[in-house]
């Protein structure tokens, strides 16, 4: 029975269901297939992506850290996965509005230092994972968008709602509807990413974050350029803090170089800051303006823009990974290293983590209970060394801002690091982000220069170089629960923040012909990030699965 009642669907069963294909799903299905060929036996995985085709929801310009990869496929470079530009030179800088002080490498925590990894496309690295994760016979479906989960009578969950198609904007059926399948599995992998609408579900249901810190998250943003071949440095990667946010408000930026003379460049905003006023999207749009960046771009053409909530809990938010029939795997969890923004190869590891102990559960006849040795795994693992050492980064630069919070952070790296321990423990992060939010008339409104079109874009030209679609006549995916709320509330209280956070230009006040406002939610912009869900102040935005296929379309390059 799935939460949306009884409506008569075909079921399929497998072993293992894996709702989505990033890093942490297909690594989960390769490592169920490698596991069941080395014990001469089968087992059927399926993963089930919403993206138009693997890749397509994936942010493309990330710098890896090939460590699960080297364990999962040790032999990648002969079989040519696309991580073809090792990095060569770090730089982290302190950004003025005018210039750049550039800290010394020294200074920074060995655990800082990108010797070892690849600056590479992300989107093309999980083409390349899918395509081995089929060759050893995972049936992968993309375009097909999990929205509900099916349970057992004995409330266990049992598989996923999958490739519900043509229902009109009110929820009815039009001539081309499809009700959709039910993909039933022994277990259930979430491998949905960061905010995952169905880990969403299912962290309340079985109250999976009980005792834990509150998650935190930031809003990345990335452009891909294709800059001028003197402009550019394969395996250069810059990072960068300061201006233009401040000392107060959490985030920076990257660069990386990667092949043919591209670059991608981001900007992360931490969703914790108070100003209502505060507009990431242009954060982002001025700080390509600064002399230390605009000099690489110019001359240049963006050819991709995207965005995507990134969690930034680590170790204290992590909620309870396992729940009866299935796992939370990846950063559908959250298990990015917040200083060094990597989350990939610890979303690899949990996902081959989780697959062991579903093997060894299927192997003994076991399903639909809880897989507990998957959770006791991941805390003898690397990935929860890697999580522990960055442990107090992010609630010491939340409590005492840029300067405090960075030296005492880097203090705290070193001795996590050489030694083994805190000074600190493990602190606290306090507020989750939607809470954060100073009343409107505390706060001053923040005048941002105008895009120039060259290095800077307006919000809804650059949505266009996401390749994002959806229908216009199907149900809207953005769900208030008060539709009252963003005019009786929001507007007055904080200005309704949600014209500003959301990086696509979904959401608009606009004014009847009386002069009356009313919100308006342009659903076919969203671009998937899920950072309505988080920052709105009244928690009354759902952001749920669309129907498969939509979203952004990010380039395969
Ligand atoms: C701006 C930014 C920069 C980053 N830079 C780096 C970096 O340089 N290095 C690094 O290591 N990490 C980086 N990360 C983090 C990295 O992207 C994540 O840690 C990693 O992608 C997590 O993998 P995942 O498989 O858990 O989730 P994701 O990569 O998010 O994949 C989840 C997949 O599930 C699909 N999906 C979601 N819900 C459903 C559903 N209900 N039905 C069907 N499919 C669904 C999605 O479309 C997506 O394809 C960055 C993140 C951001 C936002």
């Amino acid at each position: 029975m799935s939460d949306q009642g009884a409506v008569e669907r075909e079921s399929m069963d497998y072993d293992v269901v894996i709702v989505g294909a990033g890093p942490a799903g297909l690594s989960a299905a390769i490592r169920l297939k490698q596991l069941a060929a080395e014990a001469g036996s089968d087992i059927a995985v399926c993963v089930l992506e919403k993206g138009s085709e693997v890749g397509a929801h994936i942010l493309s310009g990330a710098v890896v850290d090939p460590r699960a990869l080297n364990e999962l496929i040790p032999d990648w470079k002969e079989k040519g996965a696309p991580l073809n530009t090792p990095v060569t030179e770090d730089r982290f800088y302190m950004l003025g509005a005018g210039g750049a002080v550039r800290l010394p490498n020294f200074f920074m925590p060995p655990l800082m230092s990108n010797h070892g990894t690849y600056a590479v496309s992300l989107g093309n690295v999980c083409r390349w994972l899918a395509a081995e994760a089929e060759a050893l016979g995972v049936e992968i479906y993309p375009g097909f968008a999990c929205s509900d989960l099916v349970f057992r009578d004995d409330g266990s969950v049992k598989g996923v709602v999958a490739g519900v198609f043509g229902l009109d904007r009110e929820g009815n059926p039009k001539p081309d509807y499809q009700p959709g399948m039910e993909l039933n599995g022994k277990y259930v992998f979430i491998a949905e990413g960061v905010r995952g609408s169905l880990a969403k579900k299912l962290i309340a249901r079985f109250d999976l974050a009980a005792g834990r810190e509150p998650q935190k998250y930031g809003l990345g943003m990335k452009e891909l350029w294709e800059v001028r071949p003197e402009n550019h440095h394969p395996g250069l990667v810059t990072h960068t803090m300061g201006w233009p946010l401040g000392m107060r408000n959490g985030g920076g930026s990257f660069m990386y170089h990667m092949e043919d003379n591209l670059v991608a460049v981001g900007f992360v905003v931490h969703l914790n800051y108070s100003n209502p006023y505060l507009y990431p999207y242009m954060e982002f749009q001025r700080f390509k303006h600064h002399p230390l960046i605009a000099p690489v771009l110019e001359g240049g053409r963006r050819i991709a823009y995207g965005a995507r909530a990134i969690s930034e809990g680590g170790l204290q938010s992590l909620p309870k990974l396992d729940f009866p029939g299935g796992v939370l795997i990846g950063c559908s969890a959250g298990v990015i290293n917040v200083p060094r923004i990597k989350g990939t190869h610890n979303a690899m590891k949990t996902g081959m983590l989780a697959a062991e102990a579903a093997f060894a559960a299927i192997a003994a006849g076991r399903e639909g209970d809880e897989l507990t040795a998957y959770e006791e795994t991941l805390r003898a693992s690397w990935v929860h060394t890697d999580l522990k050492r960055v442990r107090n980064v992010k609630p010491m630069w939340s409590k005492f801002g840029l300067i405090g919070g960075l030296s005492l952070g880097g203090l705290d790296m070193w001795t996590n690091q050489m030694f083994g321990f805190s000074f600190f423990g493990t602190l606290k992060h306090g507020k989750p982000d939607y809470a954060c939010l100073k009343p409107a008339s505390e706060c001053k409104k923040i005048d941002y220069p105008k895009p120039d079109g060259v290095l800077s874009f307006d919000r809804l030209t650059n949505v266009a170089y996401s390749a994002t679609s959806h229908e216009e006549d199907e149900p809207v995916h953005l769900k208030l629960k008060d539709a009252s709320v963003p005019i009786s509330s929001n507007l007055p209280k904080y200005d309704e923040p949600a014209q500003r956070y959301c990086p696509a230009g979904v959401y608009e006040v606009l004014e009847d012909e009386s002069g009356k406002p009313y919100f308006q939610i342009n659903h076919q912009n969203c671009v998937h990030c899920k950072t309505c869900d988080i920052k709105d102040p009244a928690q009354n935005i759902d952001w749920q699965v669309p129907q498969g296929g939509e979203g952004p379309n990010y380039p395969n390059m």
